[in-house]
């Protein structure tokens, strides 16, 4: 996982992303605006911060990623597996879809999602130029969001399983995601013991959400997946992650593009 650093920004790409020449980051928290507890670079408008804070971070990635400023297209994220297809920039004074994947085949859409230990995925279907961006809680995940991301590539954009390329991005690992039982329920409609998405120990149950994610791909027919193996709580320092600031932090975000117009 090569990182970048520009201005005061940094962020991590994915090694097959970056080869098929894709622009894309999952960004750290650094280098923005927003006062504690979002410090610093908050994407959000939903955590308290305020919205000229959040422009100005989102503008910030732009100019790092050197990306159209006003071609951001995202959505109100709400724990679903909803896909949303983007035919052009959301505008700033325009409602947000209520969705967590977003699809698109248009240059100058810069697909931005947003994360505090949920499970950031980025793909790109370099045969039929397509991208995707797709974010999964552990109801998101267990809805199967990842799979519906890769239908709709397929029923949209008639892209193969085979073609796409997915990295699953920072986020709350194994060992940090002790869970309850409606969570493990959950899980456990979609895994065996021995897919090893759910683990005991001492009376406590956690689950894997990134692993999770990555047999829903494998399970959809993906055969090229990256892990960045990064872990939002264990590296709070530079991600934010909802349990270890007790639910008051910022969100970071992943952006993916096909580029320009033109
Ligand atoms: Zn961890």
């Amino acid at each position: 996982m090569p990182i970048h650093k520009k201005n005061s920004i940094s962020w991590y790409t994915s090694e097959s992303l970056e080869d098929a020449g894709i622009k894309h980051g999952f960004f750290m928290r650094h280098g923005g605006c927003s006062p504690a507890p979002w410090a610093s670079l908050n994407l959000a408008t939903s955590v308290g911060d305020s919205r000229e804070n959040v422009i100005e971070n989102r503008n910030r990635i732009a100019d790092a990623l050197e990306i159209a400023r006003d071609s951001y297209y995202d959505v109100w994220q709400v724990h679903s597996a909803r896909v949303v297809q983007a035919e052009r920039p959301r505008r700033l004074d325009e409602d947000h879809l209520q969705a967590d994947a977003i699809v698109t085949d248009q240059k100058g859409v810069s697909i931005l999602m947003l994360f505090a230990d949920c499970v950031p995925m980025l793909f790109y279907d370099p045969v039929r130029r397509v991208v995707a961006g797709a974010h999964g809680g552990w109801q998101g995940t267990f809805k199967g969001v990842a799979s519906e991301t890769v239908a709709a590539m397929q029923s949209k954009f008639n892209s193969k399983p085979e073609d796409i390329l997915a990295v699953i991005g920072p986020s709350i690992c194994a060992q940090h995601y002790e869970v309850g039982p409606e969570v493990v329920a959950a899980a456990e409609a979609h895994f065996k013991d021995s897919d090893e998405v759910v683990r005991r120990e001492n009376k406590r149950t956690y689950v894997d959400l990134q692993l999770a994610n990555q047999l829903f791909l494998e399970r959809a027919g993906l055969l090229q997946i990256e892990q960045t193996g990064i872990c939002t709580m264990a590296e709070n320092q530079d991600w934010f992650s909802h349990r270890s600031e007790n639910g008051a932090a910022g969100r970071f975000g992943a952006v993916i593009t096909l580029g320009r117009d033109g």
